[in-house]
């Protein structure tokens, strides 16, 4: 199963602002480049993650992203749940002038769904601070203080 990158997006944007260092609360402008994503992208995910109450954006000189206490115990399989969306992995109505002719009772569909939530599921027990602990703190701390080429 491959993530779509909005959520990959969201996950490297939620880490980031996860280590942010002494409280700093960097621009989206900055993530951006720090994830080396384009800077639009991360703008429509940063705002969805504003949506879910798991970022907050604070304007004005100094401003910038910072991450919400709900965002830093946020699990790890809400986040992706949220921004996959509940669709199957296989789009069956969608092959052909009718869909695939196995739609109305396919076996197959049943357990790939099983499948897929099994896959969320194994994501649950895990939250965005989990996901900083050990070397991947230190390198995002490393990549935050690298400053713009
Ligand atoms: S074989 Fe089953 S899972 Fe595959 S497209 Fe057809 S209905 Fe969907």
């Amino acid at each position: 199963m491959r993530l779509l990158r909005s959520t990959d997006l969201a996950l490297r944007v939620l880490m980031r602002l996860a280590v942010a260092d002494g409280g700093s609360t960097p621009t989206t402008r900055e993530v951006a480049a720090d994830m080396h994503v384009p800077y639009t992208h991360t703008a429509k995910v940063v705002a969805e993650l504003q949506h879910m109450g798991l970022v907050a954006a604070r304007r004005g000189r100094g401003g910038g992203l910072a991450l919400t206490e709900e965002g830093r115990a946020a699990s790890v399989g809400r986040i992706v749940r949220a921004f996959e969306g509940e669709g199957d992995v296989v789009d069956c109505e969608g092959t052909g002038p009718t869909g695939c002719p196995l739609s109305s009772g396919c076996r197959l569909r049943g357990a790939l769904r099983r499948a897929q939530e099994a896959f969320f599921a194994s994501l649950d027990p895990l939250t965005v601070a989990d996901m900083v602990a050990g070397p991947t703190g230190s390198l995002l701390l490393d990549i935050s203080r690298t400053p713009p080429v």
